[in-house]
C-alpha cells in the first residue's frame, strides 16, 4: 500500500514509522523541517491529567504505556524519561482542586500518592517549598521526553523499513477519487497514492478543506487564544533537577545538558504571538522569579530563548482521528497532546489504514463529529 503522510511532527514522524514498520511505502512530505511545527516547543510532559471526559483521560493513559513500550523497543536514553511527575497546591481554591483532582484519578486507578515535604525533597534535590504549599501529590508512572531526540529515533526507524522524505514540500492541495488520493504540491508535482495522513497539526483547517473535509481549529494567532502557549528555555544551570515539576505558578522540566524548559499557564494571557516576549523583559523578569522561588541554583538563570508556542487544537478540544468519511482515502490525525499519544496513534491509525481494523479507543474521535458536507 503506497501512503503518504504529510507533516513531519511527532504525529507524523510515529505514523510513519508504525506504517513503515507494517509494511507500507511510505513518503512523507514536510513543508520546513522536523520539529518546526508545534513539537519543536513542547512542554512534553507525558502524563494524563485534566484529560476530561474518561475516554480522553482513557486514551492519554493507554498513550502513556505506548510511550513505555516503544522505549521498551528504541534505545530510550536519547529521549524518555519516565522519571514521575510532582506537583504541590498553595492555600486557596488550588487545594480544593488538587484534592478533587486525586479523587478523580484514584477512581480511575491512575497512580498518584499524596507525599511528605521530606519526600518531595529526596526525590528533587534543589527543591524550594513555598510556605503556603498545603499538598504535594506524585504520579510515578508520568515522566517527560525530549521531542527532537524522539523524532530522530522514529525516523531512523522508519527509513529503515523504506519510508521517503520529501522536503522542502509543500503541500497545497489534496484531491479524492475512488480508491486513491492525490498530493498536489507547491510548484506543479501531483502524487497519488492509495491512502493520504493528514498530520499538519495546527494547518489542519486549510489544508484538510482544499479536499471538503470540516476541523474546526482553534486560531493560535489571537492573543488570548486556549492555543497559544510560551516557554522557557534556560541555559545550562547547575541544579538538580530530573522529574516533571507542576505548581500553581510555574511548570518545569530538564530539556539536557543542564537545561530547563518551564511554563507558566496563567501569564499565556499576555502572550501576543504577533509582538513575542523577549528574554530581557519584563514577562521575563516574572518568569526568572518564579523559577528562583522554587528551585535552587537558578537565581542566576540566563534565558536561552522565549518561545511562542502554538497548540494544535481542534476546537472542541479533544483528538481528532480517521478516515474522514466511509469511503474516503484521506485520515485526518490532529491532537493536543500530541507528545503523550503520538506512538498510541500511530500504532492505532496503522491498525486502520493498514489492517482494516476498526479501534475501538478511537470511535469518540472521528472527524465526522464536525459534520463535512463531503463526506
Ligand atoms: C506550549 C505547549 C506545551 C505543550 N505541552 C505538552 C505536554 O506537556 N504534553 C503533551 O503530550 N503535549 C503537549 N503539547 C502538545 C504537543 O506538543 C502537540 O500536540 C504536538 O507537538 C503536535 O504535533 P503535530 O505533529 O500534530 O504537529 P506539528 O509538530 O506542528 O507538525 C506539523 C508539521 O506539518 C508541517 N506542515 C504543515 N502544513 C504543511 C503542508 N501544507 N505541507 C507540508 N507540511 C506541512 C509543519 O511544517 C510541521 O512540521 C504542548 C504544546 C504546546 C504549544
Amino acid at each position: 500500500m503506497r501512503v503518504a503522510v504529510i507533516g513531519f511532527g511527532v504525529i507524523g514522524a510515529n505514523v510513519a514509522r508504525s506504517l513503515a514498520i507494517a509494511g507500507a511505502s511510505v513518503t512523507l512530505f514536510e513543508r520546513s523541517g522536523p520539529a518546526t511545527g508545534t513539537t519543536g516547543t513542547s512542554f512534553a510532559w507525558i502524563n494524563a491529567h485534566r484529560k476530561e471526559p474518561l475516554a480522553y483521560h482513557e486514551l492519554n493513559v493507554a498513550g502513556m504505556a505506548e510511550h513505555a513500550r516503544l522505549a521498551d523497543h528504541l534505545d530510550r536514553t536519547a529521549w524518555y524519561f519516565p522519571n514521575g511527575g510532582l506537583r504541590w497546591a498553595t492555600e486557596g481554591t488550588d487545594t480544593a482542586n488538587l484534592h478533587a483532582s486525586v479523587q478523580r484519578l484514584r477512581e480511575r486507578d491512575y497512580p498518584i500518592t499524596w507525599i511528605t515535604p521530606k519526600q518531595a525533597l529526596h526525590k528533587i534535590g534543589d527543591l524550594r517549598l513555598p510556605a503556603n504549599v498545603t499538598d504535594l501529590a506524585y504520579c510515578p508512572t508520568e515522566g517527560h521526553v525530549f521531542p527532537v531526540p524522539l523524532l530522530g529515533r522514529l525516523w531512523a526507524e522508519a527509513r529503515e523499513h523504506g519510508a521517503t522524505l520529501c522536503q522542502p514540500a509543500e503541500v497545497v492541495a489534496l484531491e479524492e477519487k475512488p480508491g486513491a488520493a492525490t498530493v498536489c504540491l507547491h510548484g506543479g508535482g501531483r502524487h497519488e497514492f492509495d491512502v493520504v495522513v493528514i498530520a499538519v497539526g495546527q494547518w489542519t483547517e486549510a489544508l484538510a478543506g482544499t479536499a471538503g473535509i470540516t476541523i474546526p481549529m482553534t486560531s493560535p494567532r489571537q492573543p488570548g487564544s486556549a492555543a497559544i502557549g510560551l516557554l522557557g528555555y534556560t541555559c545550562p544551570l547547575p541544579c538538580r533537577l530530573n522529574c516533571v515539576l507542576t505548581t500553581p505558578r510555574l511548570n518545569l522540566r530538564p530539556d539536557g545538558g543542564g537545561r530547563l524548559v518551564f511554563q507558566a499557564l496563567d501569564l499565556n494571557i499576555k502572550v501576543n504571538p504577533a509582538t513575542p516576549p523577549t528574554t530581557d523583559g519584563p514577562l521575563a523578569q516574572q518568569l526568572r522569579q518564579r523559577l528562583a522561588d522554587v528551585l535552587a541554583g537558578t537565581e542566576y538563570a540566563h534565558l536561552e530563548s522565549l518561545r511562542v508556542g502554538q497548540r494544535a487544537l481542534p476546537a472542541d478540544g479533544h483528538t481528532v482521528a480517521g478516515f474522514a468519511g466511509d469511503h474516503s482515502r484521506l485520515y485526518p490525525i490532529v491532537t493536543h497532546s500530541g507528545i503523550t499519544l503520538g506512538p498510541l496513534l500511530g500504532r492505532l491509525a496503522t491498525a486502520e489504514i493498514i489492517h482494516d481494523r476498526p479501534q475501538p479507543l478511537l470511535a469518540p474521535f472521528r472527524p465526522q463529529r464536525f459534520h463535512s458536507p463531503m463526506h
